[in-house]
């Protein structure tokens, strides 16, 4: 897919009509909608049960692949992204038990340059201020809302941002669901620099940039320098470690752990986890568990659709779980440009989810096996995967190229990187080009030949000329 942006013309362009939209949840998948959608020209409001942004968020570190940047660079964003952001440049793979170098990978300049993104890692923040819309919606009152939502027009499309245990999930899927574990749990830790600054080893890694992933037999770790969010010239350290659990670790979405118990569940592994571990303030750990997929995001009685993790929730720490709301927000935005109709709505609620789902899936499947593929439990697949990357690795080569070698890790990897240079906007103008403009055109055409008709039947009194 190209980066560069469309420059499909639509002959049949008509002017915007301005609808309201009502947003439950500022998450990255609200607000992101917020700035989509008003930048096309509708009024939104949304709410969020915290009054405060900034403390919504800040958990631990994200990293941004380049389908996420390159949209909010294209909304005029860079400047304040890379202020708060680090651009990542290197990958390097050790085992999880040992610290024995598996490989490394660079991106190179070109292959970024070609996706129009750029592959950065910060805080999760929001860059957004406190906001006096603080409003908790309940399940009864959702619905009763929606209820009236055609009656009363105070809103003309409702979309559910309030993320996988929401409200909106359970009013459009219209039952209560289970979460599955799937025995691991997702451990987030970011560890300040006044207190790596007593560890030559963890210093090396927060100055150099590199994103570090360590694969053990069962376990995984993903770490990374992030600027500090208070004062972007210091960095501090993130980390995600997913461990085995034998159910939901903790009560809920996130609960604080003590460093002793997380050391105790990390089992064997090499020192400078281990410290991480053992410096950081408050771990939080994150239970890894799967939610059935929804057949429908859209409400089947009405203008209400599922965005985010409301729509498709993901394994906590997976590389494209934010970077899905951004793009959803940014294929809304461009659906939604071409609204001048009423009827045009439910058609582009639908056509959003003709266009998400296919993508979104795809996308957690391969990061899913990429998940696997770095918790490889030990045995032969594991000694045959370590095998061929250290091979790749004294030759000299990336160790994420599918090219190189056709190994299973850059195999895996090669699906993920995929998307890197996938573009929402793109996708949702190209849908608009092969059907929505067509249906407009047929329509238009069906209103032709009415008045034609009706023309020619009079046209003994008049003489219009329909062309
Ligand atoms: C520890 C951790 C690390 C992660 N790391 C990464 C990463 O490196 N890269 C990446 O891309 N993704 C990462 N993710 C995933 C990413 O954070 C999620 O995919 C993303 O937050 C989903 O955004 P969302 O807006 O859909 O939902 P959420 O972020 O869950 O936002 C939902 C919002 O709705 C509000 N809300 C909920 N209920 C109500 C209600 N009843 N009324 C009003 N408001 C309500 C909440 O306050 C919240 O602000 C990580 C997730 C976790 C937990």
């Amino acid at each position: 897919m190209s980066p560069t942006r469309s420059t499909r013309s639509n002959s049949l362009e008509q002017h915007l009509l301005p609808i309201d939209f009502l947003i439950i949840g500022g998450g990255v998948a609200g607000l992101c909608s917020a700035i989509a959608l008003t930048r096309v020209g509708h009024k939104v409001t949304l709410f969020d049960q915290s009054s405060d942004f900034e403390k919504t968020k800040g958990a631990g570190g994200c990293r941004v692949p380049p389908n996420m940047s390159k949209i909010l660079i294209r909304w005029g964003l860079e400047k304040q992204l890379r202020a708060i952001a680090s651009t990542s440049r290197t990958v390097h793979l050790a085992r999880y038990d040992s610290g024995y170098t598996l490989g490394t990978h660079a991106w190179e300049a070109e292959v970024l340059k070609e996706t129009g993104g750029d592959f950065i890692c910060m805080h999760a923040q929001s860059p957004f201020p406190s906001s006096n819309n603080a409003l908790s919606f309940q399940y009864g009152s959702l619905r009763k809302l929606f209820s009236g939502l055609r009656r009363k027009f105070e809103f003309d499309v409702i979309l559910g941002a309030d993320g996988q245990s929401g409200i909106s999930r359970r009013v459009v899927a219209d039952q209560e669901e289970r979460e599955t574990p799937l025995g691991m749990s997702m451990y987030n830790l970011v560890v300040p620099k006044d207190k790596i600054n007593q560890e030559p080893e963890l210093l090396e890694m927060l100055e150099q940039g590199t994103i570090h992933t360590w694969l053990g037999d069962g376990r995984a770790a993903i770490g990374y320098p992030i600027k500090n969010p208070d004062n972007p010239h210091d960095k501090d350290y993130a980390l995600h470690l997913w461990l085995p659990a034998d159910d939901m670790a903790g009560n809920g979405w996130t609960s604080a752990v003590d460093n002793d118990f997380l050391l105790s569940e990390m089992g064997t592994c090499e020192s400078r986890l281990r410290k991480l571990a053992g410096l950081a303030p408050a771990p939080a750990c994150i239970p890894v568990t799967e939610r059935p997929e929804l057949e429908d995001w859209v409400h089947e009685d009405g203008p209400m659709l599922l965005i985010g993790s409301a729509a498709h929730p993901f394994y906590p720490g997976a590389l494209q779980g934010m970077s899905l709301g951004v793009c959803d927000a940014a294929a809304l935005g461009h659906l939604f440009q071409h609204l001048h109709t009423r009827d045009q709505i439910e058609t582009f609620l639908w056509a959003f989810e003709e266009i998400r789902q296919g993508r979104v899936s795809s996308i957690k499947e391969a990061e899913m096996n990429y998940l696997s593929t770095l918790t490889l439990p030990s045995g032969e697949m594991q000694e045959l995967r370590d095998k061929s990357m250290r091979a790749k690795y004294d030759a000299g080569l990336n160790a994420l190229d599918a090219d190189n070698g056709g190994d299973d890790i850059a195999e895996q990897f090669e699906a993920v990187r995929e998307t890197f240079g996938y573009d929402a906007e793109d996708e949702a103008d190209d849908w608009w080009v092969k059907w929505g403009s067509l249906k407009e055109r047929a329509q238009y055409d069906v209103i032709k030949t009415d008045f034609v008709f009706a023309v020619q039947s009079q046209e003994s009194t008049t003489s219009v000329c329909v062309e």
